[in-house]
C-alpha cells in the first residue's frame, strides 16, 4: 500500500477524534500484513493523563480484532508540521514490529516516511 493512501485514511479518521480540550485532532491508519487497515483517533479526557493517542487506539483496535502483524502506520493531524508519535506510542508500536514504516503527515496530507527504528533508537525490546 502506498503511503499517500494510508495518509488519506488517517486524515479521514481524524474527523472522529475526541479532543474538546486541546482542539488537536489526530487520526491514524495502521496497515496489517494481511492488508487490513485499522484506524484510531485521539480520545481526550478531562483528567488529561487518561488521554489515549490515535496511534495506540489503532493498535488496540487491530489487536482486539485478532491482528498482530503491522507493516506501516500513518498518523495525521489538523496542524502544520508532521505529526510525530509520542514516546509511549513509539514503544507500543515497537512491540509489534521494530521495522514498521511510520508515515507522519500534516493537516494537508504532506507527509514524511521513516522507519520506527529511526524514531526509537536503542529501544527497550523483548
Ligand atoms: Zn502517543
Amino acid at each position: 500500500m502506498q503511503a499517500v493512501e494510508l495518509v488519506k485514511m488517517a486524515l479521514a479518521a481524524r474527523e472522529n477524534a475526541y479532543a474538546p480540550y486541546s482542539g488537536i485532532l489526530v487520526g491514524a491508519a495502521l496497515l496489517t500484513r494481511e492488508g487490513r487497515i485499522f484506524s484510531g483517533v485521539n480520545v481526550e479526557n478531562v483528567s488529561y493523563a487518561l488521554t489515549v493517542c490515535a496511534e495506540r487506539a489503532a493498535v488496540l483496535n487491530a489487536v482486539s480484532a485478532g491482528y498482530r502483524h503491522f507493516e506501516a502506520l500513518a498518523v495525521a493531524w489538523n496542524k502544520e508540521g508532521f505529526c510525530r508519535p509520542c514516546g509511549a506510542c513509539r514503544q507500543v508500536l515497537y512491540e509489534f514490529n521494530p521495522k514498521m514504516r511510520i508515515i507522519t503527515a500534516d493537516y494537508s496530507g504532506e507527509y514524511q516516511e521513516q522507519l520506527l527504528t529511526a524514531l526509537l533508537p536503542d529501544a527497550f525490546g523483548k
